[in-house]
């Protein structure tokens, strides 16, 4: 009989610094030149293909896309999430911007739309060699290597968070698994039985199992040996970086992606001067004004809204969708970490975007307040409550968690000015504070929504 395998991990022999060197450091003249060629193969590929762009660029008077350039796109209609919803509705079940045979689909995947009705999403093997190349490098700027033993602290249903994931683990030889669809406790178990030394989670689902491990079990977090974290799909990790690193004794790095576009394809290199963008040959990237969408250059602290273009999609491309980011750009140029692709931090999203008094007001930016008050204020938790439907609100109403349940009426008055004083200092805006059991405003499972409708 075989002797039973050990769990222990020769030291890692992976020292290259990135997954694919020859795209992540390519000269930008150079990727510009590739670019070009890759929109223009894609371009045609979606006149013959998809009857959902054709009649777009036919409606807006574009009767050929042989001499397409990338200095032009923005002359091409754009294309929002709205309207690929319609689409689906439309033509189910992938819609009619779908460019490949259902043959060639090899798996689809589902999000919740907001009705409730699943919104699909195919993939060919194309697509998924693609999206799975794409996780590798952000995996592998992550600093997660063969020798690691991964756990996914993410649902893996059919979501693109999930599976994707997966793949792009065993790819790159690193040991995956999940208790899924088992909760936090099972998770802790399975991180202690197989030694898991990385994981890839939302911001405030870490803070939940923190607060787990530290309370239910007593534990010290750093004995679970976690060396990296990739945190992303809502805002946050910057924030809570600081506190993470020291509870767990390991490095947190933010990464990102877009549910419509690709599983991710941001992370920080070990800069963390902001997220680079690792797959251009992926994907083109436009910076818009939120507003008129014209195009803003790539320059160091503009800001605006992204335009994605998807250089090699085959079966639900995208072309010119609109995301609701709103990114601060951190960097252009070679980065001293060798990558060429600019650099951006993702500060909130338009969508989530509130006026009040004229104001805009960002979920993320509360968040990042609240976040670094101390515990015997508040736990950080909170909900902005929208007062009725239109994006201008009267007033800033928050809902904030109390640091503990028998605070006195005083006390609580007393607190709820100081949160009002230093939220007021920090966004020139001074919202109307009310504490409220710390359980009412608690992180959903996995993904926090920050607004709330008044009841
Ligand atoms: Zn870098």
């Amino acid at each position: 009989m075989a002797a039973p395998q050990t769990l222990t991990r020769s030291p890692s022999v992976a020292t290259k610094s990135y997954w694919n060197p020859a795209i992540e450091t390519m000269p930008a003249a150079t990727l510009a030149v590739m670019q070009q060629r890759l929109l223009k193969r894609q371009a045609a590929y979606l006149w013959r293909r998809s009857e959902f762009y054709r009649a777009a660029w036919l409606e807006a008077g574009i009767q050929s896309v042989d001499d397409i350039q990338l200095e032009d796109l923005h002359g091409f209609p754009l294309t929002t999430k709205a309207a690929l919803r319609e689409s689906l509705i439309a033509c189910p079940p992938l819609g009619y911007h779908q460019a490949a045979p259902m043959a060639g689909v090899i798996r689809v995947h589902a999000s919740s739309g907001t009705t409730g009705q699943p919104t699909y999403m195919g993939i060919t093997r194309g697509d998924h060699d693609i999206w799975t190349e794409s996780v590798s490098r952000v995996f592998w700027a992550a600093g997660f290597r063969p020798d690691d033993v991964y756990a996914h602290c993410l649902p893996l249903g059919m979501f693109v968070g999930g599976l994707p994931l997966q793949c792009a683990v065993e790819n790159i030889g690193s040991t995956f698994f999940s208790p899924w669809p088992g909760g936090t406790d099972r998770l802790v178990t399975m991180m202690e039985q197989l030694s898991a030394t990385v994981l890839c989670s939302t911001p405030s689902y870490v803070r939940r199992l923190t607060e787990y491990v530290q309370q239910e079990l007593s534990t010290d977090p750093r004995s679970l040996g976690v060396r990296v974290m990739a945190l992303g799909a809502e805002p946050g990790t910057e924030v809570y970086r600081p506190e993470l690193e020291a509870t767990w004794g390991c490095t947190v790095v933010e990464t990102a992606g877009n549910s419509d576009v690709l599983p991710l394809f941001y992370a920080d290199c070990e800069l963390r001067e902001g997220m680079h963008m690792l797959v251009p040959d992926y994907l083109y990237v436009e910076l818009v004004d939120p507003v008129t969408k014209a195009p803003v250059a790539w320059e160091e602290g503009a800001e605006g809204g992204l335009v994605y273009t998807a250089l090699e999609r085959e079966a639900s491309p995208v072309f010119r969708l609109e995301s609701n980011d709103h990114v601060v750009v951190a960097g252009t140029g070679t980065c001293q970490c060798g990558r060429t692709t600019p650099r951006l931090r993702i500060v909130g999203r338009y969508d989530d975007m509130m006026i009040v008094g004229g104001l805009n007001v960002f979920p993320s930016a509360i968040a990042e307040v609240l976040g670094q008050l101390p515990p015997e204020m508040t736990t950080g938790a909170f909900r902005i409550v929208r007062q009725d439907d239109a994006p201008a609100q009267r007033a800033l109403v928050l809902r904030v968690a109390e640091p503990t349940p028998d605070l006195g009426g005083e006390d609580r008055a007393r607190l709820e000015t100081r949160i009002a004083d230093v939220v007021k200092e920090s966004l020139g805006l001074r919202p109307v504070v009310e504490l409220v059991p710390a359980h009412a405003v608690a992180a959903a499972e996995f993904k926090t929504k920050y607004v709330e409708d008044a009841q």
